[in-house]
C-alpha cells in the first residue's frame, strides 16, 4: 500500500473521481491539492466538498504548482496524450490513474471490465446477478460511482465490479483484478492514441498485465484483436464466443437457442437466448462475459438465469422510448462509435429509420453500408457531421436540430417501423452530454 504520511500529492481533475481520490488521500495523510483547467461554475458542486474539507484546489487552468509532488492521481477523462500529464513524466514524477489509487486501498477481490462497448452493459448486468445471488458487491467505476468513494467500505469478503477505461488503464502500476473482461477492441477514441489502433489495444491489454495463475481472464475469442493479445497472459484465460461451439468457455448453441458453458466433456445449459432480457447480437456476448465471471465466482446457475431474464438493460443503450401507431422510438445516445451503430442495426429486424451524426471522431462508415443497405429505409443526419453522412450514403436528409430530427422521422416512419437514435458520434457538438442528447430525444418523442 502507498506510504502517503505528509506526502505532496496533486490530482488532475476536480469532479466526481478526482474529488473522491482527494478525499481519499487527505484521509490518509497525504498533503493534497487538485487542479482542473474547467471554469469554477462547471464544477461548482464538487469544488464545495473540496473547500469544506480543507483542500487546496485551482481551476481555470494547471499552474506550476501542479507539479511541486511527488505522485500525480489523473481522474478517468485525462487523456494520456495531454500535456499535463506528459509534463509531468518528463519531469520524472509518477503519474497513476485514480483506478490504480483505489485498487491500492481495496481489500477486495475486484472484478474489471473493459472493452470498446459493452462495459456498463455488462458491468451493470454482473452488479444485477450479484444482487440476486445476494452477495455482497458494489459497482463502481467509470459507471457514474467512483472507485475510490467506495474502497474504504469494502472488506475481503464483498466483490468491487469496475467498469475501468483504456484512459484508467494507462496509468496502473500494480492494479491486479481477481477477473478481468476484456468484451471487444475497436476503433474508439484513437485521437486520443494518435491514431494507433495497437496502443489502444496495447492499453486494453494492461488489464490482464498483472494477473497471475490464480487469476482469470474472460475474453471474446471471436474478436481479431483480442484473441491476438491473450497470449501474453499469464493466469487462466476463459473464452466466449457466439460464433463456435467451444469446449471450454461459454457459447451459443444456435440449434437449440440456448447460452451454454463448457468444461470439457460437460456442459450446462444456463438460459434460453429468447428469455435474456437484453435483445441484440451484442448483448449475447454481455451476457456470455457475465456468464462466465458469475460462474467463476460460484453463483448458482439459477441464481444467474433470473437476473438475465429480470435485467432489462441501462438508459440510453437501446432504450423502448414508446411506440405510436406501430412505431417503435429507440433512445440508444450512447452509441458514440460506428461499431455500436453496427450491432444497434443488428439488433432489429423491422425496417429502420435512422438518426445519426454529431461531433465526428474521425468515423470510418464503410463498416455500416452493408447493413444500412439491408435494414435502414431512411437516415436523418444531424450535427457537425451531417454533410459527411450525406456523401457516404444515399437516401439521407439533414435535419438541423434534434426537433426536426424527430420530426421527419415521425412523418417517414409507418407501422411497423423502427425510429432509432444510435448518432455513432459524439454529442458535444449539440448537447453536454449524450445523456442529454437522449434525454432530449426522449423528451420530443413524448411530445409527437
Ligand atoms: P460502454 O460503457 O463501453 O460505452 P455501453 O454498455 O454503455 O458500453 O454501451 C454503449 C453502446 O454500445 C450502446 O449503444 C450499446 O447498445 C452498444 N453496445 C453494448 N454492448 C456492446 C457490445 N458488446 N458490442 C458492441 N456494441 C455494444
Amino acid at each position: 500500500m502507498l506510504d502517503l504520511n505528509n506526502k505532496k500529492i496533486t490530482i488532475i481533475g476536480a469532479a466526481r473521481s478526482g474529488v473522491s481520490a482527494a478525499l481519499l488521500l487527505k484521509k490518509r495523510g497525504a498533503d493534497v491539492f487538485v487542479s482542473d483547467f474547467s471554469v469554477a461554475e462547471k464544477i461548482e458542486e464538487y469544488l464545495k466538498i473540496l473547500k469544506s474539507n480543507d483542500i487546496q484546489y485551482e481551476t481555470g487552468a494547471h499552474s506550476e504548482k501542479v507539479f511541486d509532488c511527488s505522485l500525480l492521481v489523473i481522474s478517468p477523462g485525462v487523456p494520456s496524450n495531454s500535456s499535463i500529464v506528459k509534463k509531468a513524466i518528463s519531469r520524472g514524477i509518477k503519474v497513476i490513474s485514480e483506478l490504480e489509487l483505489a485498487y491500492q486501498f481495496c481489500p477486495a477481490p475486484i472484478i474489471a471490465i473493459t472493452g470498446s462497448n459493452g462495459k456498463t452493459t455488462t458491468t451493470s448486468l454482473i452488479g444485477k446477478i450479484f444482487e440476486t445471488a445476494g452477495k455482497d458487491y458494489v459497482v463502481a467505476g467509470n459507471i457514474g460511482v467512483a472507485f475510490s468513494s467506495v474502497v474504504e467500505s469494502l472488506t475481503e469478503k464483498s466483490t468491487a465490479i469496475v467498469e475501468v477505461s483504456s484512459f484508467q488503464l494507462d496509468h496502473i502500476d500494480k492494479f491486479k483484478p481477481k477477473i478481468s473482461v476484456l468484451l471487444n477492441i475497436t476503433p474508439d477514441h484513437l485521437d486520443r492514441y494518435d491514431n494507433s489502433m495497437e496502443k489502444y489495444s496495447i492499453s486494453k491489454s494492461k488489464i490482464f498485465k498483472n494477473q497471475t495463475a490464480e487469476d482469470f481472464l474472460i475474453y471474446n475469442c471471436d474478436d481479431p484483436v483480442i484473441s491476438k493479445l491473450v497470449y501474453t497472459a499469464k493466469c487462466t484465460t476463459i473464452p466466449f464466443s457466439t460464433k463456435i461451439e467451444l469446449s471450454f468457455g461459454a457459447f451459443i448453441d444456435w440449434n437449440n437457442k440456448k447460452l451454454i458453458i463448457a468444461n470439457n466433456m460437460d456442459r450446462y445449459p444456463v438460459i434460453s437466448i429468447d428469455e435474456i432480457g437484453i435483445k441484440g447480437i451484442h448483448n449475447l456476448y454481455n451476457s456470455l462475459a457475465a456468464v462466465l465471471v458469475a460462474r467463476q465466482m460460484n453463483v448458482s446457475l439459477n441464481s444467474i438465469s433470473t437476473a438475465l431474464n429480470d435485467f432489462k438493460g441501462v438508459e440510453h443503450r437501446l432504450e423502448l422510448v414508446r411506440e405510436i401507431n406501430g412505431v417503435k422510438y429507440i433512445n440508444d445516445s450512447k452509441a458514440t462509435n460506428v461499431d455500436s451503430v453496427y450491432y444497434a442495426l443488428t439488433a432489429f429486424e423491422n425496417p429502420i429509420v435512422l438518426i445519426l451524426g454529431g461531433r465526428d471522431k474521425g468515423n470510418d462508415y464503410s463498416k455500416l453500408k452493408a447493413v444500412v443497405q439491408k435494414k435502414v429505409k431512411k437516415i436523418i443526419a444531424i450535427g457537425e457531421s451531417a454533410e459527411k453522412i450525406k456523401k457516404e450514403f444515399s437516401n439521407v436528409e439533414i435535419a438541423n436540430s434534434m426537433q426536426e430530427a424527430v420530426n421527419i422521422a415521425s412523418n417517414r416512419a409507418i407501422a411497423g417501423d423502427i425510429v432509432l437514435l444510435s448518432p455513432a458520434c459524439a454529442s458535444f457538438d449539440w448537447f453536454n452530454n449524450y445523456e442529454h442528447r437522449g434525454n432530449v430525444f426522449k423528451e420530443l418523442v413524448m411530445r409527437l
